[in-house]
């Protein structure tokens, strides 16, 4: 393939991917939004590998090996993660990236045939060493995002005395180690700057990520979205590749503007985030008390549900965590289905973190068939539930807590939350007293006007709607 023609399909490329992130903005047109994506990056794939820099047999054969191992890996872990583990998925995805970046660094800095002289040689050798950073801090904060995601790292803060001192200090080395780099003329001498700072960044991803608390890890995951796009585009620097420069900078720059948006709806500060170990001014961490039922609940039966359902005009559902853990959502359609038909107003609130990843209700939903336009955000619905008559909370916690609003001391202070106490009647259905992702205990659940249906979602959905239908 001539290089005319790869860069046309680059360009191709581009588009589609642009496209495709439009498309993705919106649930409806969502999936052709993929087909975009997957177009785009078949036709950049075949560009790449037919194109004139991969010359010889062998050269094609070892990346249609590697490309086999690598989709099969990609292939089987996308059958097999639950929807409830996209997040840690996507994290070391994430942290692969990273790795890649690191590793094409090194090798770009070791390759004899680049042959660069003068001010080029300087500006390759910035872009190694700014790539292999980005990529480092990218590799290891994904690998702590991923065992905090994933529970095999405890999800509270760790917070070193002194620890922006530790980052300054982190910072400072990175730039001294830069210089003496530049300075180097041997590349043999070279990999000594390199290594110690690829060694400061890994520890930089490590600190920044450990200081973050569990409640405020999507906006991290969506920030290491953002620092896995700027690792690509480095990479496309260093490999003098237009098309992984642009799509890198398309990942980085919209990682970096969900981030931003996330950051808005749980109200942190986008800046601290960035400067990591944001999450933990202001509030006191999880203290490991804070988790205890403090108060008396009302419970209430499948039944008395149904018969509070049937009298309502206006019902909001608002669906958390629990209801992708016991995959209820296709009995929540047919619920809203029954009462819908039966002239009841039914709505859904969905608050930007609701679940363990953006958007994760919006997929189940639009799974099960529910109409889009009666999913509504939070910031749509939220001045409704006075006028409502049931607020039907199906394992949510975290998204739902006055605390957010009521208690200036609490871990999720100022989080923005589903104001569904204020609607005539809330029905928080859990299985237990439980506390959420953040850890916190729920003042809701004591509320005079709120009731507890106690059991798995999809089972006690299934009673309700047996009730409706009796
Ligand atoms: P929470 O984690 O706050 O609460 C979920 C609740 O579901 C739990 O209290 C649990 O109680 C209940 N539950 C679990 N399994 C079941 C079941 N089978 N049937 C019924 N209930 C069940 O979830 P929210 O959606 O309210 O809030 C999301 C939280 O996750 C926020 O703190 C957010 O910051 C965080 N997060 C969000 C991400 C995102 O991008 N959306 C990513 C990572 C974290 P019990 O055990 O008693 O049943």
């Amino acid at each position: 393939m001539s290089e005319g023609l790869v860069t046309i399909s680059y360009i191709v490329a581009t588009i589609l991917f642009i496209k495709s992130l439009g498309g993705l903005s919106n649930p409806e047109s969502s999936r052709q939004g993929n087909y975009f994506g997957i177009a785009g990056m078949a036709i950049a794939i075949l560009a790449t590998v037919f194109g004139p820099k991969i010359t010889g047999l062998n050269s094609l054969l070892t990346i249609l090996v590697c490309m086999t191992i690598g989709g099969s890996v990609g292939v089987f872990a996308a059958i097999k993660v639950k929807m409830t583990e996209m997040p840690e998925l996507v994290a070391l995805m994430h942290s692969l990236v990273g790795l890649a970046a690191v590793l094409v660094g090194y090798a770009n800095y070791i390759d004899p045939t680049t042959g660069f002289s003068g001010a080029e040689k300087t500006i390759h050798e910035v872009e190694i060493y700014v790539g292999i950073l980005i990529g480092a801090v990218t590799f290891s904060g994904s690998v702590i995002a991923f065992g905090k995601l994933s529970a095999k790292i405890s999800g509270k803060p760790v917070l070193l005395p002194g620890r922006h001192f530790f980052n300054l200090a982190l910072l400072v080395g990175a730039i001294v180690l830069g210089k003496w780099f530049l300075n180097i003329e041997e590349i043999s001498a070279g990999i000594l700057p390199l290594a110690l700072m690829t060694g400061l960044a890994l520890a930089f991803g490590v600190h920044m990520v450990m200081a973050i608390g569990g409640a405020d890890m999507p906006v991290v995951v969506s920030m290491l979205n953002s620092y896995s796009g700027w690792a690509a585009a480095a990479t496309g620097f260093m490999l003098s590749n237009d098309l992984l420069i642009v799509t890198g900078a398309l990942v980085g720059s919209s990682g970096a503007i969900l981030s931003y948006i996330m950051c808005r709806a749980m109200n942190r500060n986008f800046i601290s985030v960035i400067a990591g170990g944001f999450g933990t001014d202001g509030g006191t961490p999880a203290a490991s008390g804070s988790a205890e039922p403090q108060g008396e609940v009302q419970p209430i039966s499948a039944a008395d549900t149904a018969e509070l359902l049937k009298e309502a005009q206006h019902v909001i559902i608002v669906p958390g965590y629990g209801m992708a853990v016991a995959q209820a959502q296709h009995t929540v359609y047919e619920i809203t289905k029954f009462l819908r038909d039966k002239g009841v107003e039914v709505r859904f609130g969905i608050h930007p973190v609701a679940g363990r990843m953006p958007g994760h209700m919006n997929v189940l939903l639009a799974e099960a068939r529910v109409p889009y336009d009666i999913v509504l955000e939070m910031d749509e619905i939220n001045e409704d539930f006075p006028h409502t008559d049931v607020a039907m909370v199906i394992g949510a916690n975290d998204i739902v807590n006055p605390a957010a609003q009521e208690d200036p001391n609490s871990p999720i202070a100022g989080m923005p939350v589903l104001e569904v106490w204020k609607a005539k009647t809330s029905i928080v259905m859990k299985r237990s007293m439980a506390s959420g992702y953040a850890g916190v205990d729920n003042p809701l659940f004591y509320k005079d006007n709120n009731r507890m249906l106690f059991g798995d979602a999809k089972k006690m959905l299934e009673e309700v709607l047996t009730h409706l239908k009796g």
